[in-house]
């Protein structure tokens, strides 16, 4: 997979607003923040997105979602928050890296844009 901002991220070449780290996961404040807290939880491993995680990857998958919760409980989203996971073009992804957002602290509407 080619390298995107996220890769520089995670090298430490463009600074975050860091909310949680560990050896698997980074987790960082969204640079355009779509709710008052909207936070991105990604792989240090470079999978471009969800279609392209295999089975090698299940257990990973998982603790980045354990980590989602984490992340959701550590800034203090007690009444609930979205979790959403852009894949591919008409998912509206645009950095290819896989990544779940938290967005939080205000009542999300449905359907999504
Ligand atoms: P997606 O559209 O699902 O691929 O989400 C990518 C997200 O990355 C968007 O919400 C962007 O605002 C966010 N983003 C892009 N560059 C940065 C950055 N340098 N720091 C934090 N968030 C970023």
């Amino acid at each position: 997979m080619s390298d995107t901002i996220f890769g520089k991220i995670i090298r430490g070449e463009i600074p975050v607003d860091l909310v949680y780290e560990d050896d698997l996961t980074l987790a960082f404040k969204d640079i355009n923040p779509q709710a008052p807290i909207h936070i991105l939880v990604i792989p240090k491993k470079p999978i471009s997105k969800l279609d392209e995680a295999t089975i090698e990857d299940q257990a990973l998958l998982g603790h980045l979602l354990l980590s989602v919760k984490k992340v959701a409980q550590q800034v203090g989203l007690s009444n609930g928050y979205r979790v959403v996971c852009n894949n591919g073009v008409d998912g509206g992804q645009t950095v290819d890296h896989l990544h779940f957002h938290i967005l939080g602290d205000r009542l999300m509407s449905w359907p999504p844009g």
